[in-house]
C-alpha cells in the first residue's frame, strides 16, 4: 500500500509538471500568436424568440496556429488572464468588435447590437474605461449598440469597487450583461444595486430545461428575476426547438445557440443574416 501511495504521489507531481510546462509553452505561443495576428473573432447571432428575428451577435475569440490547429478559448483565455496578455488581447477584441459593428451598419444593419466578453483582469485594469472610450471613438461605433458581458463571479468580489466601475462604464453609453448567470452565487440585493441591463442564462440551465419539471426551475427563476428587476434576459446554448419553445413559454424573450447558428466569420454572418431575410 505504501509503494502504491508513493507511486500515486509521483505520478501526480509529474503530471502537474507537464501541465505547467504546457501552459508556459502556450503562453509563449500566445504572445507570438498575438504579434503574428493569429487571433480573430467569430460572431454568433442572437435572436428574438418571439419573432425569430436576429438582433445582434456575440463576438467570440478564436486562435488558429500557423499550422491550422485551433486552440479553444477555454484553454487559452485563462492563460491570457493569468499572464496579463488579456489586457492587450481584450483591447484588440473591443476594437475589432466595434469595427465589425460598423461594417454591419454599413451593410444596412442599423439596429444590430454587438456583445463583447470582458474578463475580470481586463475590466479591473485602471485604463479599461479609457480603452473602451477610445475603441468607441476611433471606430465611431454608437455605444448604445455595444454590450459588455461580464461574468457573475466578477460581480461577487468587492461589490463597492465593481459598482463604481460599472457606473463609469455605463457613462460611456454601452450596456452591461451578466454572463453565465446562475453559476455564481451573487447576492440578489447586490444585483439590484448594480447598474446592469441584461442577464444571460448559462447554458447549463438551458440544457436541463427539457428534463424534469425541476429542470426548468432555475431558468424560470432567472427569467422572473429579470422581469421583476426590469432587466432583459437572454438564454445561451439553445440547441433544439424544444428548449426554445420552453424558454419562450417561460417568458424568455431572447436566445442564442446552435439551433439558430454556430459562431460565424464576418462573411458567414452577413450571408446568414441575408438568408434570414433581414
Ligand atoms: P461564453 O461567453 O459563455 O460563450 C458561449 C460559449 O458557448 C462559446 O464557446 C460558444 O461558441 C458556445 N456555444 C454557443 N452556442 C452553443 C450551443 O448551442 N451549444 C454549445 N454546446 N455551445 C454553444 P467558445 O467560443 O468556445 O467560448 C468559450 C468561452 O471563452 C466563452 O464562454 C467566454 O467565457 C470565453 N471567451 C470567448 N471569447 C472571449 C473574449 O473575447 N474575451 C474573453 N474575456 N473571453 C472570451
Ligand atoms: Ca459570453
Ligand atoms: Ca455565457
Ligand atoms: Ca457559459
Amino acid at each position: 500500500a505504501k509503494s502504491q501511495q508513493r507511486g500515486g504521489h509521483f505520478y501526480f507531481s509529474r503530471s502537474m509538471g507537464v501541465e505547467i510546462r504546457e501552459r508556459v509553452r502556450l503562453m509563449h505561443a500566445l504572445r507570438s500568436g498575438v504579434q503574428r495576428k493569429e487571433l480573430f473573432l467569430a460572431y454568433q447571432p442572437q435572436v428574438d424568440l418571439g419573432t425569430g428575428r436576429p438582433f445582434g451577435a456575440e463576438a467570440l475569440l478564436r486562435w488558429r496556429l500557423e499550422d491550422g490547429t485551433m486552440i479553444p478559448p477555454d484553454r487559452f483565455i485563462p492563460i491570457a488572464e493569468y499572464s496579463g496578455l488579456i489586457v492587450e488581447i481584450g483591447a484588440w477584441v473591443l476594437r475589432e468588435a466595434c469595427a465589425e459593428l460598423m461594417r454591419l451598419r454599413a451593410a444596412g444593419y442599423l439596429d444590430f447590437t454587438m456583445s463583447v466578453n470582458v474578463s475580470q483582469a481586463q475590466f479591473r485594469h485602471p485604463q479599461f474605461v479609457e480603452v473602451l472610450r477610445r475603441a468607441l471613438e476611433d471606430s465611431g461605433a454608437p455605444p448604445e449598440f455595444i454590450e459588455l458581458e461580464i461574468t457573475e463571479s466578477m460581480a461577487m468580489e468587492e461589490p463597492q469597487l465593481l459598482a463604481e466601475m460599472l457606473a463609469q462604464v455605463k457613462r460611456t453609453g454601452v450596456s452591461i450583461a451578466i454572463d453565465d448567470f446562475g453559476t455564481g452565487f451573487s447576492s440578489l440585493s447586490h444585483l439590484q444595486r448594480l447598474k446592469v441591463d441584461r442577464l444571460k442564462i448559462d447554458r447549463a440551465f438551458v440544457t436541463e430545461i427539457t428534463g424534469s419539471a425541476r429542470g426548468s426551475s432555475i431558468a424560470a427563476m432567472i427569467i422572473q428575476l429579470g422581469r421583476n428587476l426590469g432587466l432583459s434576459v437572454i438564454a445561451e446554448g439553445v440547441e433544439d426547438e424544444r428548449q426554445a419553445q420552453i424558454l419562450h413559454a417561460l417568458g424568455c424573450p431572447l436566445a442564442q445557440g446552435y439551433l439558430f447558428s454556430r459562431p460565424l466569420s464576418p462573411q458567414g454572418l452577413l450571408e446568414w443574416l441575408g438568408a434570414q431575410g433581414v
